[in-house]
Parts: structure tokens; C-alpha cells; sequence
């Protein structure tokens, strides 16, 4: 059988290209996505080789669709041998929370909670693969890291000591520090809870169950639809930006390329690492492990996140 891995919003961007070159690798990819239409044109588009993927649903932002997702994908009878998390939403306009059907604010709930949860039950069907070598690897982001210089621009991210989760983060809180919302700083935070992950999962499960943890930042991938709900002048002016001011732009297939090179080569097994790229723009710039930011390196931090984490959830 061929090496199994679930990677989750691949319909665009650097999931869409990690799909791509993991299947042209000879791995066979869950590709798990709201938008089954959207995800079939993606596909065809790209030429993904047709017998390397299956298409399943998963809404990322709903409890209950996560826990259906995992079902369905025990049905397939797959052996699990990585996971990628990737999918994210970023609004950086909205003045007013959205909600998950849960009652949780929208992009900590898809971005981090739904996440969080996918990780915790698909650690069963990782530790049951009898594959030697299994990944969980979370995207990371340069913003999660005030001590970087693209992650220097406020709002910068801030856990708190998690207030707002500690509350049960509903109405009226919308923050994981129970302070104003604030959008911006909301897809940071989700993307620090992210980081804190990782780096739990690794504390709690590497030693014992052989699996390897890992979070990344591809580099700046400026022209993906991330970028899709900010101004339309943003959109234009942030990949010129990146690509000529910084220096820190990647495109999309090279993003995607890094991630799977992170699930699949034998350098990048190295659980609790955080990958990053020197030369970012450069196809031969050196991967290294790179420090986390100051609260996402926090381990009692760390602990506070997932215990509340698990409670929001349903798994505690
Ligand atoms: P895209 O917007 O291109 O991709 C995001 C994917 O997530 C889409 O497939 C989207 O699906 C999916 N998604 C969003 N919400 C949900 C949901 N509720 N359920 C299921 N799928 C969902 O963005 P990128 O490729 O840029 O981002 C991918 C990852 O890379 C993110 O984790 C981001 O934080 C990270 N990253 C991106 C950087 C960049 O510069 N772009 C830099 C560093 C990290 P749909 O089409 O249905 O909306």
C-alpha cells in the first residue's frame, strides 16, 4: 500500500501544492476540504495523478464535522502514515466575531480547535500505522513571532494567560486573552495555539509512540487566497512587497514542496522541530530549525493551552 497522509485545505494554495508533489511522489493523499467542487476543478488542474488522492469533507471550524471526518476516513481502511495541518482562515477586516456552530470565534475555532481536536483523535490511527517513520506536521507562520522582523507588526500575538479559553470562550468572549477582539491578532494567536501544539504533542507522545512532530514557516507565500479578504490593494501590493523589498516571497509550489519535503525526507525527521528557510525566495536556500517565539516555546503556557484546548473540544 501506498504512504497515506491527510492534509487538510488543499483546494488553493500551499496545501494545494503539497497535495500535488506528495502525490507525485507516490503517496496517496486524503485531501480534506469544504468544497468538493472547488477541490476536483483544483485537482484536474493541476494533473494530480488520479489514483494518488481521495476528496472527503471536513469542515475544520465544526467539531462535529471533524469527528465525522475522522470516521470516514477509518471507512477507507488506509493505514494513516502523516498528517498535515494546513488549513487556515485569515479576515483581516472584520470588525465583529464571527462564530462556529460551536459558539467559539471563527478562525481560532477552524485555524486552531479543529486542529487541535483532528490531531488528538487521528494519534490513534498514527501509533496503529506500521509504518516505522509517521509525521504530524503543523503549519506555522513568521507572525506568530514578535522576535522576527515579520513578526514585528502589531497587532502582535498574545496568549495572555489564555482568559478568554479559561472562560469557555463564548459570547461574549472572543479572544484566547479575553481582551477586544481584534482580527488580525486573532489568526496570530490561533497560529501560536498552532506552534504550542506541536510542541506539546512532541513532549507528551514522541518518546512513546515514535512519531514525529513537526511545524514549519515555507516562507512568505504573498499571492495565495489567504490573502483573499483583505483590501484589494493589499493583495497587489504585498507579493510586489515580498518579492522585492524583503526578499521573502515563495511561491506556491515551492511552499508546497517544503511541506512535503517535511513529510516525507528523512533529513526533516526531527520531532519538536520548527523548520524555516535561509534565502527564502532562493529554490537552494537551507532549511534549519529555528527558534519559536518567546509564549510558543512557554511550556506551562503549553499545558494551560491544551488543557483548556481539550475541554473546549470535548476531549476532557
Ligand atoms: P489558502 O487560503 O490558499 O488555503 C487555505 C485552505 O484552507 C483552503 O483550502 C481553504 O478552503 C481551507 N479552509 C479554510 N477554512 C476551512 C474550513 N473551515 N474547513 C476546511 N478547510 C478550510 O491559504 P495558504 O495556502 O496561504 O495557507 C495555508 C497554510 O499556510 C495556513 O495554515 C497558513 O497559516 C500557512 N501560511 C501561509 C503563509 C502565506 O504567506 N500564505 C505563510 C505562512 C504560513 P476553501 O477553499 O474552502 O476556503
Amino acid at each position: 500500500q501506498k504512504p497515506t497522509v491527510i492534509i487538510t485545505g488543499t483546494t488553493s494554495g500551499v496545501g494545494l501544492y503539497a497535495a500535488k508533489s506528495l502525490a507525485q511522489r507516490g503517496w496517496f493523499v486524503v485531501m480534506a476540504c469544504r468544497d468538493i467542487p472547488k477541490m476536483e476543478q483544483a485537482a484536474k488542474e493541476l494533473n494530480i495523478p488520479r489514483d494518488n488522492y481521495s476528496i472527503e469533507f471536513i469542515d475544520l471550524g465544526s467539531l462535529d464535522s471533524v469527528r465525522r471526518f475522522v470516521k470516514n476516513f477509518r471507512a477507507l481502511g488506509r493505514s494513516l502514515t502523516a498528517l498535515v495541518c494546513n488549513a487556515a482562515i485569515y479576515l483581516p477586516l472584520l470588525k465583529e466575531p464571527l462564530r462556529s456552530p460551536d459558539g467559539y470565534e471563527l478562525s481560532m475555532a477552524t485555524n486552531h480547535l479543529g486542529h487541535f481536536l483532528l490531531s488528538n483523535l487521528l494519534l490513534e490511527d498514527l501509533k496503529n500505522s506500521p509504518s516505522p517513520d509517521r509525521r504530524l506536521v503543523i503549519l506555522g507562520t513568521v507572525t506568530h513571532n514578535p522576535d522576527e522582523l515579520g513578526g514585528k507588526i502589531p497587532p502582535r500575538p498574545d496568549l495572555g494567560d489564555l482568559e478568554g479559553f479559561a472562560k469557555g470562550f463564548k459570547e461574549p468572549i472572543t479572544m484566547a486573552d479575553g481582551k477586544k477582539f481584534e482580527s488580525v491578532k486573532a489568526y496570530k494567536d490561533s497560529k501560536v495555539c498552532n506552534v504550542l501544539t506541536m510542541r506539546e504533542l512532541h513532549k507528551r507522545y514522541h518518546e512513546s509512540t515514535g512519531i514525529t512532530f513537526t511545524s514549519l514557516y515555507p516562507g512568505c507565500v504573498a499571492d495565495t487566497p489567504l490573502f483573499r479578504n483583505h483590501y484589494p490593494f493589499f493583495q497587489q501590493f504585498f507579493p510586489w512587497f515580498q518579492k522585492n523589498i524583503t526578499g521573502g516571497y515563495v511561491s506556491q509550489e515551492l511552499a508546497g514542496e517544503r511541506v512535503a519535503m517535511v513529510v516525507a525526507d528523512p533529513q526533516y525527521r526531527q520531532s519538536g522541530a520548527y523548520w524555516s528557510w535561509g534565502n527564502r525566495q532562493k529554490k537552494e536556500g537551507k532549511s534549519f530549525v529555528q527558534r519559536v517565539s518567546p509564549q510558543a516555546r512557554d511550556e506551562e503556557r503549553g499545558e494551560k493551552m491544551w488543557e483548556y484546548s481539550a475541554k473546549l473540544v470535548g476531549l476532557a
